[in-house]
């Protein structure tokens, strides 16, 4: 049994999955937007019910007035989308929610806020049961107008990340990545979430901006108040509330030997990564912003080999115009030259929708109309952005890569595409570079069976093991359920990839790797026995990979591969993995 802290508390342990490494310690700052289930019941006596009636027309006519002004300032570029925000106006004082929230208040002499989220449930189960999708989907409208009129009542104002300037820790049922990108670095020490997986990208953002943070905790944000003393211990995917002062020093004293870990494998970063029998692997980074390149060069990164360029599209409220990413992309491209920067053609929706496009809402976002799909759906965006990669191109060492491919036919629209973005550049008399390797992602299983065919209409390949195991092994990459699944070392995913890295040979053209697990020092000595000499990754965890790499002979894993390839189960293989190159690993990656 645990003992008291001084405050009273008792510590709590939270497990949940390690998000990115590393440790941090300070008070914890609740960004719940829904604000509805960290709400308590409380009884109002019968003489203070008015009282608690105006509260929350106060907050309703608050809530009102503040998306009038939001309505007034809504950009031309949106103007198409008002109708959307008018809707919610009208929801204020609808009847199913108003009248309703004023009734229970009365009658059950309850506060507000408790009666507004019984009545918001109560309403969305009616929803549930209704077949058409249209009604179903106005759920989302009153999540929304419930959630704002909430926050009033609770007073906690709707939280722009960006704003947040005290040196907390962020608490959430669930951040976006688009708010994960926000994330300041010099003020927020590190993040929990209720909800994610292992490869979504509010991970991997975590992972690339080096906070330490820990996922799917299932009830973090109603176990732990504003200003809680919580310890997050990103690489063990725990998390300690009120941790009393033992564990205060003992975290103290391990976030100084990680520091000083960090530091000594960061030092020989800068080297390049060659194999004891002297094969050169590429170690590219992967970035969303241009800002995070630092890292990249920090880390001796010898590229960029994914620029998720779809992190520009998200936090703002309209389609970017070509000159502007022209000018991000150029940024990157000027600093990385002459090394190659792989700039990937936008993939939102799925986990990364952008707010002011107006597609349907999706049952089913990561097989819905996500990547390139929306790209060939939407000409006038894609458009844009290639004419952009296109003038880049001609300053600087670019490629161009197209994600989601799951057929042919997409290659050849996308090519069609490309082209017509050059002609269109070429009439205008815009400076701009065609002759650019093009690749594709493989990430989809039936790219993966049409690899040969694929490998014929392109200058490379780069591997996508985040959807690639999301796909083939049916493990949704944001789900905390089934997160445990979510194994790059399952003999299915090692023979695709295997497959891949074949056809590429055969057909000589170039495949790489830009999914987690190319920077996860455990599928080192497997990707190295492939033959795979080109591996992108968040730079954080250039160093681990390095140090790796620097103790391997390509031969040696080579003949471990023959081994791992007999193998059946992901156990025995990560078994093996550790029997084998256990020491290595430990040197590579912090371990306690
Ligand atoms: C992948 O799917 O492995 C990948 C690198 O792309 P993203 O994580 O952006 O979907
Ligand atoms: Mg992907």
């Amino acid at each position: 049994m645990s003992k008291k802290h001084m405050s009273g508390s008792k510590e709590i342990r939270l497990t949940g999955i390690s998000g990115s490494p590393g440790i941090c310690i300070g008070k914890a700052y609740l960004v719940d937007r829904e604000g509805v289930d960290v709400i308590e019941k409380y009884l109002i006596p019968q003489g203070k019910l008015t009282k608690e009636v105006n509260r929350f027309k106060s907050a309703v006519k608050k809530a009102k007035d503040e998306l009038a002004e939001i309505i007034e300032d809504v950009p031309e570029e949106i103007q198409q989308q008002i109708h959307v925000l008018e809707a919610h106006k009208a929801l204020f004082k609808d009847k199913m929610i108003y009248h309703k929230t004023i009734d229970t208040i009365k009658k059950e002499q309850i506060n507000a806020e408790w009666a507004l989220k019984k009545v918001v449930s109560d309403v969305k189960e009616m929803f549930n049961e209704i077949s058409d999708p249209y009604l179903k989907g106005r759920v989302v409208d009153i999540t929304h107008v419930s959630g704002h009129i909430m926050r009033n009542l609770v007073g906690t104002n709707d939280i722009n990340i960006a704003d947040i300037d005290k040196r907390v820790i962020l608490v959430a049922q669930d951040l976006s990545p688009a708010e994960a990108s926000q994330i300041q670095l010099e003020r927020i020490k590190g993040f929990i979430t209720d909800r994610g997986g292992k490869a979504s990208h509010t991970g991997i953002i975590a992972r690339t901006i080096e906070i330490p943070s820990v996922l799917g905790l299932g009830n973090a944000s109603t176990i732990i108040k504003n200003d809680d003393i919580i310890i997050v211990d990103g690489t063990a995917g725990l998390v300690i509330v009120h941790p009393r002062d033992e564990t205060i020093i003992h975290y103290e004293d391990r976030n100084r030997r990680y520091e000083e870990f960090r530091a000594e494998i960061t030092r020989e970063s800068h080297r390049p990564a060659e194999t004891k029998d002297g094969l050169n692997i590429k170690v590219m980074g992967n970035i969303e912003l241009p800002e995070e390149i630092v890292s990249v060069i920090n880390y001796g990164g010898d590229g960029i080999g994914l620029f998720r360029t779809e992190f520009l599209y998200l936090s703002r409220n309209s389609y970017p115009a070509e000159d502007e990413l022209v000018d991000q992309f150029m940024d990157v491209v000027e600093i990385m030259s002459p090394n190659p920067v792989t700039i990937r053609t936008l993939d939102i929706n799925g986990d990364k929708a952008v707010m002011y496009d107006n597609s349907p809402a999706e049952e089913n976002p990561a097989m819905g109309l996500r990547a390139i799909r929306f790209c060939l759906k939407r000409p006038d965006v894609f458009m844009t952005q290639l004419r952009a990669i296109l003038r880049v191109a001609a300053m600087g060492n670019v490629r161009i890569m197209f994600p989601m491919i799951s057929s042919i036919d997409e290659v050849l629209d996308a090519k069609r595409l490309l082209n017509e973005a050059a002609e269109s550049l070429d009439k205008e008399g815009i400076n701009f570079n065609s002759d650019i390797d093009i690749g594709i992602m493989i990430e989809v299983p039936s790219a993966v069976v049409l690899a040969n065919e694929l490998a014929e209409m392109v200058d490379f390949f780069s591997i996508g093991t985040n959807d690639l195991v999301q796909y083939s092994l049916a493990i949704d990459r944001v789900n905390t359920q089934v997160a445990y699944m979510f194994q790059s070392l399952h003999p299915a995913v090692i023979r695709m990839v295997q497959n891949v890295i074949n056809v590429g040979r055969d057909n000589n053209i170039k495949v790489a790797m830009c999914g987690e697990m190319a920077g996860d020092p455990t599928s080192i000595p497997i990707l190295l026995g492939m033959g795979m000499d080109e591996l992108s990754m968040n730079p954080q965890s250039m160093p681990a990979v390095k140090t790796v790499i620097r103790t391997l002979n390509s031969n040696e894993s080579k003949m471990f591969l023959k081994d791992i390839l007999k193998l059946n189960t992901s156990a025995e293989i990560i078994r093996m993995v550790q029997d084998t190159y256990g020491d290595t690993l430990s040197e590579a990656v912090y371990a306690e």
